[in-house]
Formats: structure tokens, C-alpha cells, sequence
């Protein structure tokens, strides 16, 4: 999936970075990018966070902390202000009550997800991760000294995992099962009834633990009702973590504020990880989030909306091309296309196009737009598409992949 971080005579890097190293998402963006900075005209739809800006009164919560001093370190994982904000937001949008004391605040949810791997891994554990999937799951758990255990969730399940392929992938090594709804690639989501058969197979093997990445929570379309797992099965509660953050809810990614909520004993080991890394979260970066889960809401609803719209523009503009097709997602901001009707076309220059990472390279170099192939998630031949950019932006990126398209014989 990655490309191995290089060596030299004179640099050697870890052995625990043998298997991980730059992502293809990196690469290919890099790229586009580095081709737009030369002045060709490319479009990029490879960003993983709203283009929308911090609204205004996060952005006044922020300096107003910072003018009255909220400049040092805070508590460990999270000041009382900020963890009391989260509380109140848990019961608010969840149902979910948890104590003070489990919950942790990090740099980002990816923080979250790395401070619980490094608390919990030892060598060999297995943390089974459903594919088409976010890469740094997998990365974490290597680095971690943990094994991923990949399973495949077919288009035709909805990109969904299956109760099934989650009962044969447990074995007594593992640890846990991360899920990730609505996910990065595919848009899908778990509704309470598609979670239940998972939650069933959990029930039956209680030294599995669940890390749920609600990341996209309030990113769901058309009438589709967000839920997270702990909240529909509490006998689940004392094994799951359930992680989320501020980065794609409010447009915070630079502010790297996540969070995570979950059982005690592992909230004080993550806090040990995080005490001989980052020591704590951005101060003002709190003092912003408190603002963010406490203040109004109202303008999520409306930037839904707006995703929403790009969302109906790029499924349709794609479903009307030969060789593609797009499942309709319920919620993130990414399509996650099928070109399998076009492998096995030839280029005008007489290249084949023998996969999807062949054909992302052939949309940026000859229609000059970079999306990601679907092989870097673990999944292919599909493509995807993060459509937080503008519906002109948009609207020319599919007219150009429909051009491209249809020009392969
Ligand atoms: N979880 C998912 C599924 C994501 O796609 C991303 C970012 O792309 C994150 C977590 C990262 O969140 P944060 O900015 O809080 O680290």
C-alpha cells in the first residue's frame, strides 16, 4: 500500500518502519501538486478535509483564551473545560454517558487511535481492520508492533463488513476490530440494524475490543441516523472506544484536536503514551474546541447541505460514464467509484490500463485531475474522489474524467 521509507549509507531507518512508509494518497497528491506548481492545470480531489473555513466564533474563543493566558501546558490528556464539553456532547448527540475520567483529548483522533494501539499491542496481537479502509489504521498497528488483519467488504455488502467475515477473521490473538462510519474511502455507513449482526459476533468473543472512528458523524445524508456502537449495545460499553474529533465537524483539521471516550483503565493507559509524546493538546486548541461542541450548531446543518449537493453532482456526473459506476454514500465527503468497466482498455499511446492505480495516473496525466486509486485503501480497481471543493471545481473534474474515459479503447 505505501512506498518503504528510503535508505542510505548513512541513514538507517527502524526496523518497526519495514512495512509502512509514505502513503500512495501522499504520493499521488504530491504529484498533482507539484504539476500545478509548474502552472498545468490540475485539479486536485484527493483533500481530506473541508474546504470551509473555522467558523468565526471558534476562531474569537480561541484568541479571547489566548489573550487571558491559556498559553501552557494543560492536564495530560485534556483540560476539565474541554472533557466536560465532550461529556455533555456524548450524551447530546450519542446517548452516551461517560465519567470524566473516560475520556482522553489528543492531537487529533489520530492521536486517539495511536496512544490506544501503543497502550494495548504487543507483538503478534492481531487488530482486524475491514477494508476499503483509512491506511494509518494499518500503519498504527504495525507501528505498534501489532499484525493487521485485513478483511474485504464487497461493494455489493455496501463496503460494509459482513458478521460472517468478522467471525472467521477473530482468532485468539486478536485484540480488536476497528470500524470506521461513515468511512474514509467509501462513504458508507452502519445504521443501528447493519451495526447489530457485528455487535452480535463481538458479544460472543469478549477478549475483542471495539475502537469505533466517528470522525464523519455529522456528515450523513438524505435521512440516514448516525449511531455509534457503545450506544446501541451497553453490555459492549466496558471494550469500546469510541473515538471522534473536531477536524471535519467544524473545518478545525489544523487545530488537531480528537477524542475518545471508553473504559477507565484504558484512558490512563493512553494518557501514560501521550505523557512521553506531546505531554498534552494544544492549549488554544482546546480553549477552540470548547467553543466548537458548546457553542451553536446550527451552521453543521448547513454545510451538509452543501455537501450534500456536490455529493448528487459527482455520483451522477460518474454513473453517466462508460465503465464506471458509483454506489450513493451515505455520508464523509468521498466517492468511492468502480472503474473495473475500464481495466483492460488501451490508451491512445497503446498503454493498458491493467489497474486502478494505472488509471489514476492516466486520468492526472492526461486529464490532469488526481484522485486517489482505490488499491491505496486496500480495495481495488475503484477510485476516490473527496468532493470538498467547489461544484465548478467539480462539475469540470467529471467532464474531464467522462473525456478521458471515453477516449480509452
Ligand atoms: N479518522 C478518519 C476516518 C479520517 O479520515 C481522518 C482524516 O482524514 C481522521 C480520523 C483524522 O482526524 P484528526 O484530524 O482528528 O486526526
Amino acid at each position: 500500500m505505501n512506498a518503504p521509507v528510503q535508505t542510505s549509507s548513512l541513514f538507517r531507518p527502524a526496523k518497526r518502519l519495514s512495512a509502512i512508509g509514505v502513503s500512495e494518497i501522499l504520493k499521488i497528491t504530491g504529484l498533482a501538486a507539484e504539476m500545478k506548481r509548474q502552472g498545468q492545470d490540475i485539479i486536485i480531489l484527493g483533500a481530506g478535509e473541508p474546504d470551509f473555513d473555522t467558523p468565526d466564533p471558534i476562531k474569537d474563543a480561541a484568541e479571547r483564551a489566548m489573550r487571558a493566558g491559556a498559553t501552557k501546558y494543560t492536564a495530560l490528556d485534556g483540560s476539565p473545560e474541554l472533557k466536560t464539553a465532550i461529556r455533555a456532547k456524548f450524551k447530546r448527540d450519542n446517548g452516551l454517558d461517560f465519567a470524566q475520567d473516560e475520556i482522553t483529548v489528543s492531537a487529533g483522533a489520530k492521536q486517539v487511535l495511536f496512544n490506544a494501539m501503543m497502550a494495548t499491542i504487543s507483538p503478534g496481537d492481531e487488530v482486524i481492520v475491514p477494508t476499503p479502509y483509512w491506511v494509518t489504521y494499518a500503519d498504527i498497528v504495525l507501528i505498534a508492533g501489532g499484525e493487521p488483519v485485513l478483511v474485504p467488504c464487497s461493494e455489493a455488502n455496501g463496503f460494509r463488513l459482513s458478521a460472517e467475515d468478522l467471525e472467521r477473521a477473530i482468532t485468539p490473538r486478536t485484540r480488536w476490530l476497528m470500524l470506521n462510519s461513515p468511512s474514509n474511502p467509501s462513504g458508507a455507513a452502519y445504521s443501528q440494524g447493519q451495526y447489530r449482526p457485528i455487535l452480535d459476533v463481538l458479544l460472543r468473543h469478549p477478549h475483542v475490543w471495539l475502537v469505533v472512528d466517528d470522525m464523519y458523524e455529522h456528515i450523513v445524508y438524505d435521512d440516514f441516523r448516525f449511531v455509534t456502537p457503545a450506544a446501541i449495545e451497553p453490555a459492549l460499553r466496558e471494550r469500546t472506544l469510541t473515538v471522534n474529533g473536531v477536524s471535519k465537524a467544524y473545518a478545525m483539521t489544523g487545530w488537531r484536536i480528537g477524542y475518545g471516550g471508553g473504559p477507565n483503565a484504558l484512558i490512563r493507559a493512553m494518557a501514560v503514551v501521550q505523557s512521553q509524546s506531546t505531554s498534552c493538546p494544544s492549549s488554544i486548541g482546546q480553549s477552540a474546541a470548547v467553543e466548537a461542541l458548546n457553542g451553536p450548531q446550527d451552521f453543521i446543518r448547513e454545510r451538509r447541505r452543501s455537501f450534500q449537493e456536490r455529493r448528487d453532482l459527482v455520483v451522477g456526473a460518474l454513473n453517466g460514464i462508460d465503465g464506471i459506476t458509483c454506489r450513493v454514500p451515505e455520508g464523509a465527503f468521498y466517492t468511492f467509484a468502480s472503474c473495473a468497466g475500464l481495466i483492460g482498455k488501451k490508451t491512445s499511446d497503446g498503454r493498458v490500463i491493467d489497474r486502478d492505480t494505472a488509471f489514476a495516473q492516466y486520468l492526472l496525466r492526461t486529464a490532469g485531475v488526481a484522485v486517489v486509486p482505490g488499491s491505496a485503501f486496500g480495495l481495488a480497481p475503484y477510485f476516490r474522489i473527496s468532493y470538498a471543493t467547489s461544484t465548478a471545481e467539480l462539475r469540470e473534474a467529471c467532464r474531464r474524467i467522462a473525456s478521458a474515459s471515453a477516449q480509452l479503447k
